[in-house]
């Protein structure tokens, strides 16, 4: 099994590095031509934490935004983390343009505010149990379609969801020693 990870900026060495200890082998995607040589090896795709603006605007500079995304709706397995998920909502909160947009939620980002923007704690996540979580300047869910699944709700807000083959989380499981929810992407991805 090979899981690409979208390596234009952000956090993709820590998912790099999960995956390793998990023993599957991951590939990043740079550019266009990356993704177009992987792509019918792909078990799977990882769309980081990051700037969400700067990945989207590096997505349509590449030309990378309409493949992804077709490949997406057409059932690739995707995990996004953080900016990650910003980059798959149908659409996002006070700003016109959203990204790949396949995921049937609304997002606010930045939604902590100054004070809070970035914090742990453990959680319980749907399915897995409980869970640490580190947030850094994450979103948060605000809307989900109906064929949404809420996994994880922190402070009443929803901080983890999966819509099909695409799994998402406001933070950043990447940045802990914890790796069940890799592991349920991967099992995903089988
Ligand atoms: N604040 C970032 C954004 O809005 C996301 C932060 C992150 O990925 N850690 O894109």
């Amino acid at each position: 099994m090979k899981i690409g990870i979208l390596a234009l900026q952000g956090a993709f060495v820590e998912h790099e590095k999960v995956l390793a200890k998990l023993g599957v082998e991951s590939v990043e995607l740079r550019n266009l031509e990356d993704f177009l040589q992987h792509q019918s090896n792909l078990s799977g795709l990882i769309l980081p934490g990051g700037e969400s603006t700067a990945m989207g605007k590096l997505l349509r500079d590449q030309n990378m935004l309409l493949p992804l995304r077709e490949a997406i709706l057409n059932g690739l397995p995707v995990f996004g983390t953080c900016a990650g998920l910003i980059l798959l909502a149908r659409q996002i909160t006070s700003q016109e343009e959203s990204h790949l947009a396949t995921m049937d939620i609304v997002v606010e980002r930045n939604a902590y505010g100054r004070q809070l923007g970035s914090f742990y704690t453990e959680a319980e996540f749907n399915g897995v149990g409980k869970i640490p979580m580190t947030f850094i300047r994450g979103p948060i869910i605000s809307e989900v379609g109906k064929g949404v699944d809420v996994l994880a709700v922190v402070n009443h807000q929803i901080v983890a969801a999966q819509e099909k083959n695409m799994l998402v989380t406001s933070f950043h499981p990447e940045l802990t020693n914890d790796l069940r929810l890799h592991q349920y992407f991967i099992n995903m991805c089988k």
